[in-house]
């Protein structure tokens, strides 16, 4: 197949031609990932308190724009417990786009709120706030300063705008339409940290932000995540409820209220401080990887490189390359012939409401995202491929 032939040879040009499978995005360990570690060891702090917990906390709220920043066990617990201190209740519901990764939708279902399901933009992947005001003109309706979906009547307590592989929604768009339908917004900021909007970084664009750690993302604890924010209060919470909702105490345990053990443990925020201290280098590794593929992919036909609007800087977490509509029918065929010659090559997720625990969930006309569902794919991105160039 002639595109499928075209793309392993640019591929190959900017990856070179190592042999053995080339991975989508690796963990990358080049700084003092092993001292910390074994400061760790040797002191005995490896468990949930430690100072590397809060130097990792103050260092990812910096980076992030924001004042406050909690760490926890993983980003999906960190959306759930975002959510929940910005106020999401049970029984609510809670708009996000369709085309995430399930994540987003399974802390909403912990929280025993509601995931309803919105289309995507093409020039961020992200929400699309002009089908998001039609959609809620549908359905919707503002009532006592909240906004309540007239078809289930269910309170819409939050939107999670997502920044698909890093690059960020059109904030200002989606800031429009919550000034006519009041919602609290949470950024799912899982795959961002380091990106920023018109300067304004990712996870300080909302009322509150989750950010993951998990080992594909572009810094990595192992597993861990972050709850960021500017409202001190809402961080105060979070901690909170993270680490038990226990009162401070020399010896009694006094919980006052059901808390949650989420916290992250210090040999995984010594590993995180660690990476951040080299966020800088890598997000400029990922951006000269960015840049081969796009000279690479000059004169391209059949595909195109996906590019952040003006405006955004994307991190770059995973290169991405959408396929012309007339392509969409040749995606497998295309996973099949990069993936066998080595380039690991991946579609984008499944549709939120294709999944059978949320195939009853409210949602919108999703043409945009199911356009885009048939045409993502994601190329090797890890950040040494970038350095090697
Ligand atoms: C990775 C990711 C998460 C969840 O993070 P975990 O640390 O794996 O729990 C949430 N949302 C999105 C969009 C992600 O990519």
């Amino acid at each position: 197949m002639e595109l499928a032939q075209d793309l392993v040879q640019r591929i190959r040009g900017v990856i070179g031609a190592e042999a053995g499978f080339v991975p989508l995005h690796v963990p990358e360990f080049h700084g003092r990932e092993r001292e910390l570690l074994i400061d760790c060891i040797d002191t005995g702090w490896v468990s949930s308190v430690g100072s590397y917990v809060d130097a990792f906390e103050a260092e990812v709220a910096r980076l992030s724009g924001c004042t406050h920043g909690v760490v926890v066990a993983n980003g999906t617990a960190a959306l759930q417990i975002a959510m929940l201190v910005a106020g999401v209740a049970p029984g609510d519901e809670v708009l996000m786009p369709a085309l995430t990764f399930v994540a987003t939708a399974n802390a909403t279902s912990h929280l025993g709120a509601v995931p309803h399901f919105v289309d995507s933009a093409y020039d961020t992947m992200g929400v699309c706030p002009t089908r998001l005001r039609a959609h809620l003109e549908q359905v919707a309706e503002v009532r006592e300063g909240a906004t309540w979906n007239r078809q289930t009547g269910r309170r819409i307590a939050a939107i999670v705008p997502m920044h698909v592989f890093g690059c960020p929604v059109d904030m200002d768009g989606l800031d429009a339409v919550v000034a006519d339908w009041p919602m609290v917004v949470v950024e799912d900021a899982a795959e961002s940290l380091g990106s920023t909007y018109h300067g304004r970084p990712c996870g300080s664009l909302g009322r509150i932000a989750a950010i993951s750690f998990n080992g594909n993302k572009i810094v990595t604890t192992g597993g861990g995540g972050a709850i960021v924010t500017n409202d001190e209060a809402l961080a105060k919470r979070a901690k909170h409820l993270t680490t038990t909702a226990k009162q401070p105490h020399p010896w009694a345990f006094i919980h006052d209220e059901v808390g949650y053990n989420y916290r992250m443990p210090n040999l995984n925020a010594a590993l995180g401080v660690a990476q951040l201290e080299q966020l800088g280098d890598r997000l400029a590794q990922k951006q000269r990887l960015f840049d081969a593929y796009a000279a690479a992919f000059d004169g391209l036909s059949g595909a195109q490189l996906f590019t952040a609007p003006e405006g955004s800087v994307s991190n770059n977490w995973l290169v991405t390359l959408i396929l012309d509509p007339d392509m969409a029918a040749q995606r497998d065929t295309l996973l099949k012939v990069l993936n066998d010659a080595g380039i690991m090559t991946r579609p984008i997720w499944t549709l939120m409401h294709r999944l059978p625990m949320y195939q009853d969930a409210p949602r919108a006309d999703l043409t945009q995202a199911a356009d885009l569902e048939a045409r993502v794919l994601n190329i090797p991105s890890s950040a040494h491929l970038g350095a090697a160039l």
